[in-house]
């Protein structure tokens, strides 16, 4: 297993880590097989979207938060519930498909660590499995 850090830099935020889980296949060696991506939090997930134009992770973040209010009368003490609701909806793990060495993604598909609760520094796993036959 591989891992890495991310510092998410705002309280709400998309960042492309595409390029990082690229990276730790390609240093596998592997040819084909799957990999996936993991985060060890409950107020981050992670998710595939577009990484053409900057503007659709700033309507998901903007529609994210109007479906889950920061605020809504939410019993947990800690008064992130809407940060663990969110990361709810975007799960915490992704697998891809590599093949050739590469991640299999669409044109317009990139890996996306979301942040809920920051500014914070965040930790991603990454198990890549290779194809036997
Ligand atoms: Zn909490």
């Amino acid at each position: 297993m591989d891992s890495f850090t991310v510092a998410t830099g705002s309280t709400d935020n998309m960042i492309d880590i595409t390029g990082k889980v690229s990276d730790i296949v390609t240093a596998s060696g592997m040819t084909s097989g799957l990999c996936t991506a993991f985060v060890p939090h409950t107020t981050c997930g992670i998710t595939i979207n577009e990484n053409a134009d900057p503007a659709v992770k700033k309507d998901i973040l903007k529609e994210l938060g109007k479906i889950v209010p920061r605020s809504d009368g939410y019993l947990h003490g800690e008064g992130n519930s809407a940060a663990h609701i969110k990361t709810l909806m975007t799960g915490n793990s992704v697998t891809v498909i590599v093949e050739s060495g590469k991640l299999v993604l669409g044109t317009w598909q990139g890996i996306y660590l979301c942040e809920f609760d920051g500014p914070r520094t965040r930790k991603i796993y990454v198990q890549t499995v290779s194809k036997l036959i």
